[in-house]
């Protein structure tokens, strides 16, 4: 079938990496046209540390600004929020912290039609920079579509006052393409889904740049944050230019969301889909010893016991992870995984005992 229907796609206008650069933000608004009223989703901590600084030199260059704390994601808090931001009437929404905060200023924004810039304070996943928030408690769909944000600016000093773990999170995220790729092209072979190669290639050079530099990023440091945060970038504009999640989120997210309903949000997002990958990795055929060793050198969990759940917990979540998202074709098949067959893989790759 050929698709010459057109393609349509909205992108960050503009990236900021650096460090100390958040003073830069009101040029930056100015420079975006975006408005003189400012309302700033943050989390308790996270307002403290930076966000009421941040708050003060917008004030100081007469910038009314309004802050709302975010403690879940939630949609009832999500909502919540969103009522304080209606009220205030702002004309630029900033979502300031970790995911928490990014994710309610990204889908507020897609709401009410406000341009958001994302300013992540942690390097821990993708969804600092893509066009889907995870809002939990509005049904079994894990990402709701929203628009991406018209700037993201990742003060790397800032980024680096987080804990290490958050980082190495952010590289098992990144990890987790090499599989998502995967099975997207098999879904695009099997089922016909909409394949593009270019966004494909951009979420898998992210992956392999976390390979390259895997030494690098475990060290911790304001190199290995740039690569990270570059690559979660990349991610994010992969699923920018595709449309969906696809290029970024496959089977080994579908794991991880399963776990997440088995054992309650055992671990990071990130660790969780870095397991995945590796499970995933051994379904696809390819070099899981490999991925394997780089996520142990890492820092990265490599089994039930480094997630925080039970043996049988994973063999639960693999059985589960095909109907997390039924409408999205994976390694997994339709049917899923059997008991037998879901524990013959944990324990092959090392996962379960
Ligand atoms: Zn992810």
């Amino acid at each position: 079938m050929k698709n010459t229907g057109p393609h349509v796609f909205d992108l960050p206008k503009r990236v900021v990496i650096g460090g100390d650069i958040l003073h830069t933000l009101p040029n930056i608004i100015d420079d975006l046209h975006l408005g003189r009223r400012v309302f700033i989703v943050t989390g308790p901590n996270i307002r403290k540390i930076v966000g009421e600084g941040v708050a003060n030199s917008l004030s100081n260059k007469n910038y009314l600004v309004e802050l709302g704390t975010v403690r879940s994601t939630h949609i009832d808090e999500v909502e919540k929020i969103k009522d304080e931001v209606t009220a205030f009437k702002p004309t630029l929404i900033i979502g300031l912290g970790g995911g928490k905060s990014i994710d309610t200023a990204k889908y507020i924004s897609s709401k009410t039609g406000i341009p958001f810039i994302s300013v992540p304070t942690a390097a821990s996943h993708d969804g600092i920079a893509s066009p889907f928030a995870s809002i939990r408690g509005i049904g079994r769909v894990t990402s709701a579509k929203a628009s991406p944000p018209v700037a993201i600016i990742a003060d790397i000093k800032v980024i680096a006052k987080a804990p290490h773990r958050l980082l190495l999170a952010g590289a098992g995220d990144l990890i987790g393409k090499l599989t998502a790729v995967l099975d997207w092209r098999l879904a695009h072979k099997l089922k016909g889904d909409y394949y593009g190669d270019y966004a494909a290639s951009l979420s898998l050079l992210s992956a392999k740049h976390v390979l390259s530099f895997s030494k690098m990023i475990s060290a911790g440091g304001l190199d290995a944050i740039r690569i990270v945060i570059e690559g979660l970038i990349s991610a994010s504009v992969a699923m920018c230019i595709a449309g969906s999640t696809r290029p970024a989120s496959g089977s080994e997210h579908l794991f991880s969301h399963a776990l997440d309903v088995v054992a309650n949000y055992p671990a990071l997002h990130g660790e969780q889909v870095a397991v995945g990958t590796i499970m995933m990795s051994y379904l696809h055929g390819r070099n899981w010893r490999k991925i394997r060793r780089i996520v142990k050198n890492l820092g990265l969990p490599t089994t039930a016991k480094e997630l925080g759940v039970k043996d049988v917990d994973v063999v639960k979540a693999l059985t589960m992870a095909h109907a997390i998202r039924p409408e999205r074709y994976t390694i997994l098949g339709e049917s899923g995984l059997t008991w037998e067959a879901a524990e013959k893989l944990a324990k092959i790759t090392g996962v379960i005992n």
